[in-house]
């Protein structure tokens, strides 16, 4: 069974549609990039994936397993988690007290510092992350803060990652440095959704790419296998439509 796999999946917000009978497979080891028009119902997906929406209809299955989430923390539990547009990260707080939110090792009922610089050291090195873990988390470039937000998602144990927007507040080489960490994340077996409108963006790192639009789910196909041209066409639906009769 792939590790997420979405049947029928329909959501309304005070009777407006944003998601109708939508089908949706993830499969181990892919970057799926999602694409499509403000509104087409791509972050509403998401978040029934990451458990921010209880309500909605449809089934959704982990590695064949039926599941249904009504927080964020269940998704978690389950091996799924996102990173937001707006990072939560704590400024405040070191790097490695940030990879280790919630989950300091403690040594007589007190932090454990060496075992917490160490041991984010350690996970920071195994996603190529340069960073000194002891670093003021504020004082950081954004696409680095968002390189470590992605370390602490899979410190939780995530083994599905799903970024929204990931590359709108990054530079060119920052966006090549995430890619980078992404290709790594991949490696090792885990999948990982990325959301973005920059349809290069999706092509360079996507393995699949699916189209949204008005809350449909219009074609999955190869990244390998399309280009930007067919991907906007699709997403304005302009021309196959009118093939189509
Ligand atoms: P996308 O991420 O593709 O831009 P969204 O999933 O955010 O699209 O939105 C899909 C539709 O659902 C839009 O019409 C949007 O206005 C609506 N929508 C999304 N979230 C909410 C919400 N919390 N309350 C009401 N309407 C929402
Ligand atoms: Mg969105
Ligand atoms: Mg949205």
């Amino acid at each position: 069974a792939p590790p997420l796999e979405l049947r029928g999946i329909s959501k309304s917000f005070g009777g407006v549609a944003a998601l109708r009978d939508v089908d949706f497979v993830l499969r181990r080891g892919e970057i799926h990039g999602l694409v499509g028009e403000n509104g087409a119902g791509k972050s509403t997906l998401m978040k029934i994936i990451a458990g921010l929406h209880g309500q909605y209809d449809g089934r959704m299955a982990i590695d064949g397993r039926p599941v249904h989430f009504r927080s964020p923390r269940e998704a978690l539990a389950a091996g799924i988690g996102m990173v937001h547009q707006e990072l939560s990260v704590v400024p405040d707080l070191s790097v490695a007290e940030n990879v280790y939110l919630g989950q300091q090792p403690t040594k007589g009922g007190i932090v454990d510092w060496r075992a917490m610089m160490d041991g984010a050291r350690r996970h920071l090195a195994s996603l190529g992350i340069d960073v000194d873990p002891g670093a003021r988390m504020g004082s950081l470039a954004i696409g680095l803060q968002q390189l470590i937000e992605l370390a602490r998602v899979l410190f939780s144990g995530a083994r599905i990652v799903i970024l929204d927007e990931p590359t709108s507040a990054l530079s060119p080489p920052e966006v090549q440095r995430l890619f980078e960490v992404l290709r790594g994340v991949r490696a090792s077996g885990r999948s990982i959704v990325f959301i973005s409108h920059f349809l290069d963006d999706v092509l360079a790192i996507s393995d699949t790419v699916t189209i949204f639009r008005n809350g449909r789910l219009i074609a999955t196909e190869a990244a390998g296998t399309i280009d930007k041209g067919w991907l906007i066409q699709r997403m304005i639906g302009r021309g196959h439509e009118e093939l189509e009769g």
